[in-house]
């Protein structure tokens, strides 16, 4: 049925940037390493998905451990959880895959929330995404490889909200006037980097102008 799909995703690539949930992913160039032909997530051994979802536990992360499911057309979620709490609401997350989950906690307890003490002095109210499984290919194109969204194994975030209020969004505080947002942006977008396997935001590609889309892909890249 999600294939069904893909002509009105095809156009709208054409027509702009389509964030996760409800567009493609686009890998960019080679320049900095060697990422092309990136095979699925592996299969998660049952012995390594007991181990991730004790880690989450053990982090304080409330989750819903997903039955594995295949949606036709190569997309799958396997090996995945569904976030219910992690100390941090974020909107709009979907299935993900245990690794990813734990990496993605993580970073928003370690990286996006202590970034925000550091640079603003005071902690996050909210991070928004846009949404982690999606069925499509890499750039929307037919005959593609698909993208780690639609192994559930990638997630995009959007926006961050402070304690105060404030609002920022990738799109426009990643070059807008605001030091300050300009640092935090570019604080968590690298710290991702150490953290899950590719790493894009908008100075990768006109695609990622406007989220950060970190995946758990075995190959790495960071731009
Ligand atoms: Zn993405």
């Amino acid at each position: 049925m999600k294939m069904r799909v893909w002509p009105i995703l095809s156009l709208l690539v054409l027509a702009g940037c389509i964030p996760a949930g409800r567009g493609p992913e686009r890998r960019a160039p080679t320049r900095r390493s060697a990422v092309t032909q990136a095979a699925p997530a592996p299969a998660l051994s049952d012995a390594a998905l007991r181990q991730c979802q004790a880690d989450l536990r053990r982090a304080g992360v409330s989750f819903q451990a997903l039955p594995d499911r295949s949606f036709g057309g190569g997309c799958d979620a396997t090996a995945s959880v569904k976030l219910v709490a992690i100390g941090t609401p974020i909107t709009n997350l979907g299935a993900m895959r245990c690794p990813l989950a734990l990496a993605f906690s993580r970073w928003v307890s370690q990286v996006a929330q202590v970034e925000a003490e550091r640079i603003f002095g005071q902690p996050l109210r909210r991070i928004e995404s846009f949404g982690t499984y999606a069925c499509r290919p890499v750039n929307g194109q037919a005959g593609r490889r698909l993208s780690e969204h639609a192994h559930a194994n990638a997630v995009d975030i959007s926006a961050f909200v402070l304690a105060d209020g404030t609002r920022f969004t990738v799109k426009d505080g990643w070059g807008g006037e605001d030091e300050r947002v300009r640092a935090y942006l570019r604080a968590v977008h690298d710290a991702g980097c150490r953290r899950f396997g590719v790493v894009l935001g908008p100075d990768a590609n006109a695609y990622h102008r406007d989220h950060f889309h970190f995946d758990m892909a075995s190959s790495r890249y960071c731009r």
